[in-house]
């Protein structure tokens, strides 16, 4: 067994053995019954991250009794599958959504189950993404010649021993208009111990290969995680950091702040912030929009540009992911563009000159949201 899988095989996965919980049996008892609807996982490298209760790790992957409370509202604005994934599935666990790309679930099992999670109703539980299931996605990419960007999801693809998901990147890589590969993982943040050089050497066979990873908190770069981010980093692979914004977890300027330095620091790119989704079970960890756009609005021009993620709604229903951003065009004519800088200053852009300027200025929809 290589050391991740020790470390995987060695997880929490019983109320008896989370990390700091209250000394009371009858605490125990209700949350057994939270565990019996969503399961648990930590593993124990990041059990080992966890500082001390409620801390920003802790909040992510222990359960807690809020969990069941959306069940009791009759309003079932929270729901099972927020985003309508089941909807958009050709053939079972591919997500055919947008004109060009797909989403593939390669498994449904996690390094660790986080409170929060948008596929709730799928991890951490037997027999959901199968060999079947998997080769139909692929097959279904192999008839679909529009698709040229998939994402492998789950679950967590990176669960998958070597061997295995060679072959799956075999076998995405043998059709001809599949032109990038898109992974999606929250491993490196979670169990660096998983990317080794012979992990490394596999995926390089297969570029363009990108990876989109999860991170939610400064907390979670430690040394191990920076030195597997600069392995892959190093394999030659453009890696791209989502993050969920958290209550109680990074629901704040000042720590995404952090966050963003220490991602670019290994060579990772913020791409998405996302609003928490509908998803039953996880209310406890929503915020106000507004919350999101102060947060883009303060690192905008205070910090490199290249930490600044777009901040996203992925809209209930299945609509696909809307980005947000805080006002800045104050007016917009056939003659000039108002705008507003990151301080707040008001600058003027003059228009060119164009004898369709009028209908141009009127046609366009330019974001003019006060801040
Ligand atoms: C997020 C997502 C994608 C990828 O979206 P990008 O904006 O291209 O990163 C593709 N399919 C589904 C179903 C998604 O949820």
């Amino acid at each position: 067994m290589e050391e991740w899988q020790k470390l995987l095989s060695r997880s929490v996965v019983k109320v008896d053995d989370l990390p700091f919980l209250p000394d009371s049996e009858e605490y125990r008892k209700k949350l057994e019954k939270v565990a019996e609807v969503f399961p648990i996982r930590i593993n124990s490298y990041f059990l080992g991250q966890i500082k001390e209760p409620n801390d920003p790790l802790w909040k992510q992957v222990v359960p807690t009794l809020e969990e069941l409370d959306d069940f009791l509202s009759d309003e079932e604005l929270l729901v099972e599958d927020p985003l309508n994934e089941e909807g958009d599935m050709p053939v079972p666990e591919l997500v055919h959504r947008y004109p060009d790309r797909v989403l593939l679930m390669v498994n449904n099992h996690c390094p660790i189950i986080c409170r929060f999670c948008t596929r709730k109703r799928k991890i951490g539980f037997p027999g959901i993404v199968t060999r079947e299931t998997l080769r139909k996605g692929i097959e279904y990419i192999r008839n679909s010649p529009e698709v040229r960007d998939v994402i492998l999801s789950g679950g967590d693809p990176l669960l998958v021993p070597d061997k295995e998901l060679d072959r799956i990147l075999a076998e995405l890589r043998s059709i001809p208009h599949l032109e990038i590969i898109r992974i999606g993982t929250r491993v490196p943040g979670t169990l660096p111990q998983r990317i080794t050089p012979e992990l490394c050497r596999t995926l390089k066979k297969y570029h363009p290969i990108y990876f989109n990873m999860h991170f939610n908190h400064p907390a979670e770069i430690t040394p191990e995680v920076e030195r597997a981010c600069n392995l892959l980093a190093d394999t030659g692979i453009p890696l791209g950091s989502q993050t969920v914004l958290l209550k109680g977890v990074n629901d704040n300027s000042q720590t995404m702040r952090e966050l963003v330095h220490k991602l670019l620091r290994v060579r990772v790119k913020p791409y998405y912030l996302f609003q928490a989704d509908m998803t039953l079970g996880t209310n406890h960890f929503r915020t106000m929009v507004e919350k999101g756009l102060e947060i883009i609005r303060d690192l905008q021009g205070h910090t490199s540009g290249m930490g600044v993620p777009a901040f996203v709604i992925d809209t209930p229903g299945g609509g696909g992911k809307v980005r947000l951003l805080p006002g800045s065009v104050i007016e917009h004519n056939e003659h000039e563009v108002v705008v507003k800088n990151y301080d707040g200053k008001v600058y003027r852009y003059p228009q060119p000159r164009d004898p369709n300027a009028e209908e141009a200025a009127r046609s366009s929809d330019m974001c003019q949201l006060p801040a």
